[in-house]
């Protein structure tokens, strides 16, 4: 609509332009010559004129002949007065048709006034785009407090439970809540609170929207969707005037379901930071409890929230009558992997030998967003290689592509660059092996992708639920595997190891001071973590022990380092010749999968078998 009226605007901007030059410009074409007042009394007196038009004290003058003259005579006078002044004779003056003109015509405006007033014109015309540009930002400002809530009843196809794989105890959870949208009657009659409002906890990907967009499909209400981010604005008050506005909408066409995502944006602890815009959360914070208290039973909105930051709430949220119903969702295991699979593979042509049971026990730790953006891939690829259906072999390349990135083929690394990457992959991977509670080595290889210069890809061979100090001990050793090994064979190191030591120092610190793993310290936590908004998102660690124990916490961290470096350096020079065919074969084909990995390591069977942990970790 805006647009239609700038493009008006600038047509009729360019026909005024043309407008004026044609005016200003096609009068001498007309070709008429101006005469004095004696001498059209002359032509009068010799009988030449046929016409004469007064226009105000303009005379357009035609002759007999059709030529065409104009004069101009004095303003007060009459025609006829100032003949009879000169003396011309009446008959002569009856000889001569007169025609007198209403000045104030449009054809005198046009010819007379136009060209002075083009200018002016243009520039109210100029002031006029501009003042528009600028009330149409005021109006924009004052459409801030409307919620831009997205109502998707009724677009694109409706989400029920079927669409959701696994997750079955969410399910369930949910399940009632569907029951009361569409009877409401059944729990009111007996009394029956029904919960206002509901949690989504879970990582991201794991399918909280597809869940609540499920709920709203199943009971086939309006569903009303908003991100806890969307209330965040520039202006103070903003948040709390969506706020209303979305309730308001939702309590207009209940029963309806309200999703607030992420609401770990707006509904962090409240007074933990600095700034204004802490005040503005606060207050849409606010507005979102003041909300939820006012919601009458018989209001039929429930709203569902997702996190994945439930340690951040605030604990006002959580309290009886608001969010006082948490469903958690995990992220999703074999079973649910192949299932999730299943789903998303329905409108993709599979070859037959594609076991989704594969790539589901190749899959642990991805969510569910991940497995439908690994099909997603393995499709694409699938057209690159020119084929009509997907095969195994693209959907696991796919893997790869998902959990580091896509290959950079045009990232070609100098030969030395080669050797340097080679060595410390293989350094990874010979700890990885030699050690028992790691995770198996899928691949190793010095492609690049996304920003790795090469990549060890190991994967967990089961779902794990939680970790034991032995295996970080162990996975620490892996991560300065390939700083060691590089130290060792070049005498000096690069900075590729960089992200190792990065993960390496992270998990120390967080063995010492969150999972009480510290043979030194009493099992307690170290420090409490606090997210604050200030000038842009920073963490912030509020320290809660002492500068002696600081000092112990350093050591232990240290010592943790230093005892993986170690076994990290024991192993690399135990199993030199194991490492050089490690990095010829690296070298040669720049890719080892894991069939040939542990075919290395075959031969010498009585050291694998010697080792009584190893069977824990394949
Ligand atoms: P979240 O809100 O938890 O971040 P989403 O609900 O947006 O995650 O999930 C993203 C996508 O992942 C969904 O659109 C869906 O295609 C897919 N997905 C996630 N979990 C499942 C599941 N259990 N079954 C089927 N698809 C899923
Ligand atoms: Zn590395």
């Amino acid at each position: 609509m805006k647009n239609i009226l700038k493009n008006f605007l600038i047509v009729l901007f360019v026909i005024l332009m043309v407008a004026g030059f044609i005016s200003l410009y096609a009068q001498p074409e007309q070709k008429v010559e101006q005469i004095s007042v004696a001498k059209l009394i002359n032509e009068v007196n010799k009988e030449k004129v046929k016409e004469i038009t007064v226009k105000g004290d303009k005379l357009e003058i035609i002759l007999f002949s059709n030529e065409k003259q104009k004069a101009q005579k004095e303003g007060i006078e009459s025609l006829s007065e100032m003949f009879k002044n000169f003396g011309v004779s009446p008959e002569k003056m009856g000889k001569v048709n007169i025609v007198v003109k209403d000045e104030s015509g449009a054809g005198f405006w046009m010819n007379n006034l136009l060209p002075y007033l083009i200018p002016f014109i243009l520039i109210g015309l100029f002031i006029f785009i501009m003042m528009r540009q600028v009330q149409g930002m005021n109006q924009k400002a004052m459409m801030f407090g409307r919620s831009k809530v997205k109502n998707v009843k009724g677009t694109g196809k409706k989400v029920t439970f079927k669409n959701v794989a696994g997750a079955e105890e969410a399910k369930e959870e949910l399940f009632e809540i569907v029951d009361f949208l569409k009877d409401h009657k059944k729990y009111s009659d007996l009394g029956a609170k029904i919960p206002k409002g509901v949690l989504l906890l879970g990582a991201p990907g794991v399918g909280k929207t597809l869940l609540s967009r499920a709920v709203a499909g199943e009971a086939n209400v309006p569903f009303f969707h908003i991100s806890g981010s969307e209330f965040v604005e520039m202006f103070v008050g903003v948040g709390a005037a969506r706020v209303r506005d979305l309730f308001s909408k939702a309590k207009k066409n209940a029963p309806s379901i309200l999703f607030i995502d992420e609401i770990d944006a707006v509904g962090r602890r409240r007074g933990a930071g600095l700034g204004g815009s802490h005040d503005e959360r606060e207050q849409t914070l606010n507005q979102i409890l003041v909300e939820m208290d006012g919601f009458d039973q018989n209001d039929n909105v429930i709203v569902l929230a997702a996190t994945n930051r439930p340690d951040v709430l605030d604990p006002a949220l959580l309290r009886p009558g608001r969010f006082d119903r948490q469903v958690i969702i995990d992220l999703p295991d074999i079973v649910e992997r192949e299932a999730i699979l299943k789903v998303h593979s329905f409108k993709k042509p599979l070859e037959k030998n594609v076991s989704l049971k594969e790539v589901a026990e190749r899959t642990p730790g991805f969510s569910g967003a991940d497995l439908e953006n690994l099909l997603n891939e393995a499709a694409i690829l699938t057209v690159r290689h020119h084929k009509k259906k997907v095969e195994q072999q693209e959907i696991l390349d796919s893997i790869e592509r998902v959990l580091i990135g896509p290959e950079r083929k045009s990232h070609i690394l100098g030969p030395e660059e080669k050797k340097i990457t080679a060595y410390h992959e293989a350094g990874h991977a010979l700890v990885a092996k030699k050690l028992p509670r790691t995770d198996p080595v899928h691949k190793v290889s010095i492609i690049s992708r996304g920003k790795a210069a090469g990549y060890t890809l190991k994967l967990p061979s089961e779902d794990r639920k939680f970790s034991s100090r032995s295996k970080f001990i162990d996975e620490l050793a892996v991560l300065v595997g390939g700083y060691i090994s590089e130290k060792i064979n070049f005498g000096e190191v690069t900075t590729g190891a960089t992200n190792d030591l990065q993960q390496a120092t992270k998990l120390c610190k967080r063995m010492i001071t969150e999972f009480g793993m510290s043979k030194k310290l009493p099992p307690r936590t170290y420090g409490e973590q606090e997210e604050m908004i200030f000038l842009g998102r920073e963490i912030h660690e509020q320290r809660d022990y002492s500068e002696k124990t600081a000092e112990i916490i350093d050591s232990e961290i240290f010592e943790l380092i230093n005892n993986a470096c170690a076994t990290a350096e024991k192993i690399i020079k135990e199993n030199k010749e194991k490492m050089e065919k490690i990095v010829k074969i690296l070298l040669k084909k720049e890719t080892i999968e894991r069939e040939e990995f542990d075919s290395l390591f075959k031969k010498n069977k009585t050291e694998v078998d010697s080792n009584p942990n190893k069977k824990l970790s394949e």
